[in-house]
Order: C-alpha cells, then structure tokens, then sequence
C-alpha cells in the first residue's frame, strides 16, 4: 500500500477565486474583460497574430504557470 492521496490538492481559499490567464501574458486577471487582456487581443488582431482565448485558471493554478503576478487594471480596482 504505497499510494497516498492528496487530499489537500482539490482545498482551495474560501474564496474559490478565478482569474483569468492569457498565453502571451505574464500575470493573472481578474476579469475577462479587461482592458490588459481585449487590448492585446486587439493589437494581436491588427499585427495579424493569433488570438488566444483567455483561460479560466484559480490563483494556484496562474502561480504554477509563473502569472500569480496580479493585473494592475482590473486588480487594483478592488
Ligand atoms: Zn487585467
């Protein structure tokens, strides 16, 4: 019986927080409407890049991938 179980790996804060993360970007939002993200999308568009839609991540999640940094836009707003 080698296996253990996580048990702490579905705990999340109280406040089950969701944020939103983009491929290119290098923090975490807490809109998908933000202007961080649609204005890159719209530069995006206009230099003929792909757009990717924006990810539906939990702050745990955005910090693995090196976005836990917060989106002054929509964050500081709070
Ligand atoms: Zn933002």
């Amino acid at each position: 019986m080698g296996a253990k179980v996580r048990t702490s790996f579905r705990e999340r804060s109280s406040m089950s927080e969701t944020l939103y993360i983009t491929a290119q970007g290098d923090r975490c939002h807490a809109r998908p409407d933000c202007s961080g993200i649609t204005g890159a999308h719209k530069a995006a568009v206009t230099l003929g890049y792909e757009v990717f839609e924006p990810e539906e991540v939990t702050l745990a999640e955005a910090q693995q991938r090196g976005k836990g940094a917060s989106c002054p836009t929509c964050s500081g707003s709070a």
